[in-house]
């Protein structure tokens, strides 16, 4: 009898002490500006993929984002990552490159080519300086397992899925196409010109939705489609022919396919979060995911996958929706900005091109002018963040010093601040407009430290997940150590967040 009871003993213990086996796929998936909000608006019209999601899902209400500038670059790279822009180097979607003396974007790459398209310059995830979980699994199992990044955008295929993805897919508005770059192979491989092949944009030569209706043209309709829910539905139709293709989830290691819905961030800039059309985006991807998920579960078994949702970045209402409902807000001509510096700094210095290259949040002064005139370039910076911060709904205005030397007000929005500020990159100056104001001319946009802009969904669904809502406040950064932890990796090199322990059974 005790021999028996030991032996029964010995069994439970086994039992709970082996881990759960890992998931045989990782779906990663981004919503391209898609608030916390949108979640709960149109909650009662969900009732396939997002319904799945926030009935089966680990749910957290309170995920932030911890860096500014909140773009689409910086929160991709973030996701699979989990570090901050200070880490990763990803600053932005794009910035001034001192060293190369130009603009070049998060992803550009002078020694790629584009794979597939109209020839041009290609990219690759070599401006990234850190890791992500794909990188993790394909290190530690050397290479067994498959990484596959998909999306409309390069940026939002290539960072999340990393330096070492077997390849990353996105659309060619010149050409029709989804393409890719010489970083990863030689030739697209076959599945790839196979779906090229089969024309995916073309179904919807003049496809309807809501009261607008896409072109019938082929290179008109290929610059359109993004902003309309096409271009998700051809995201997906990827993904599914990925899945199939690379046979992810059936092979000895956990796979990975991330997957960015950049059509929501389209529309959302051009219409804003109240319209009828952003809506209407929202509830056509409760069923693009449905879609998704159960390609997954034909793949592998939605019980073999584990599938974790967020979003890059949330959006700004439209200037002229918040000041008809007395909300602040409104638009500050980018313009006025860089005239002001410029004046400032020539009044002070002498006549020169003080300016070298501006973006919505940022200055880079002419630091060649700064040294022929052999002027302290902290003084500089002062000069022209002083004659900023005189203008009316200028909110922070941040010197490379401040942020290096940490001598600014210690509030969350200086952390987010400095949490998006890279040395090297960076620029000179880093301004925020008060809430709810933007620089756009048109429609609206995101970038800031603001809630709005800041707070997205984070939800877990699938092997080893603990339903629920949580209520804790946790931030995207999180996401990759947490999934580190679920498939016993490494976490990857930059990431600064917790695991989410409270989910995992
Ligand atoms: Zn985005």
């Amino acid at each position: 009898m005790k021999r028996i009871l030991s032996a029964v003993l010995l069994a439970v213990t086994l039992f709970a002490a082996a881990p759960l086996p890992k998931p045989k796929l990782v779906v990663a998936i981004v919503i391209d500006q898609f608030r916390y909000d949108y979640l709960t608006r149109f909650r009662s019209e969900y009732a396939a993929g997002f319904d799945r999601l926030l009935t089966q899902g680990a749910v957290f209400t309170d995920a932030d984002l911890q860096h500014f500038p909140t773009v689409t670059a910086i929160g991709h790279s973030t996701f699979l990552s989990g570090a901050l822009p200070s880490i990763s180097g990803i600053i932005g979607n794009d910035w001034y490159d001192r060293d190369e003396g130009r603009k070049v974007t998060s992803v550009s790459d002078s020694k790629t080519q584009l794979l597939g398209g109209v020839p041009a310059e290609g990219s690759s995830p070599r401006r990234m300086v850190v890791d992500t979980i794909g990188d993790e699994l394909k290190m530690a199992d050397a290479g067994k397992s498959h990484v596959i990044g998909v999306s409309l955008k390069d940026r939002a295929a290539i960072l999340p899925s990393g330096h070492m993805a077997d390849g990353a897919f996105w659309f060619d508005p010149k050409s029709g196409n989804f393409v890719s770059s010489t970083y990863y192979f030689t030739q697209l491989p076959g599945w790839v010109k196979d779906f090229d092949a089969s024309h995916p944009a073309d179904r919807y030569r003049g496809a309807t939705w809501l009261t607008r209706k896409l072109p019938e043209s082929g290179p008109k309709l290929y610059s359109a489609i993004d902003a309309s829910p096409f271009g998700n539905e051809m995201v997906e139709a990827l993904a599914e022919r990925a899945m199939e293709a690379e046979q992810l989830g059936k092979h000895d290691a956990t796979d990975v396919l991330t997957v960015s819905f950049s059509s929501n961030d389209y529309v959302g800039h051009q219409l804003g979060p109240d319209s009828p059309e952003v809506h209407e985006m929202a509830v056509r991807a409760d069923r693009v995911l449905a879609k998704l998920f159960a390609a997954v579960d034909r793949q592998v078994g939605l019980d073999n996958a584990l599938i974790v949702l967020t979003a890059d970045h949330g959006v700004a209402p439209v200037p002229e929706v918040n000041a008809a409902r007395r909300m602040p807000g409104g638009r500050m001509p980018l313009s006025l900005v860089t005239k002001t510096a410029q004046t400032a700094l020539a009044a002070r210095y002498g006549e020169g091109n003080w300016i070298v290259s501006g973006g919505e949040d940022s200055l880079y002064l002419n630091l060649a002018l700064e040294a022929q005139k052999k002027l302290d370039p902290a003084q500089v910076n002062r000069t022209a963040a002083d004659a900023i911060r005189a203008l009316p709904h200028i909110f922070r205005v941040y010197t490379r010093e401040d942020l290096i030397h940490g001598e600014a007000l210690p509030d969350p929005i200086t952390r987010r601040v400095e949490n998006g500020y890279y040395a090297r990159r960076g620029a000179d100056i880093e301004m925020l407009l008060d809430p709810y104001w933007i620089f756009s001319a048109a429609g609206t946009t995101h970038g800031t430290a603001f809630d709005y802009d800041t707070h997205v969904p984070v939800i877990f669904m699938g092997r080893g997940i603990k339903p629920g809502r949580y209520y804790e406040s946790i931030t995207p950064n999180d996401i990759a150590p947490t999934l580190a932890a679920i498939l016993d990796v490494e976490t990857p090199a930059g990431s600064v967040g917790r695991v989410l322990s409270e989910i995992i059974q």
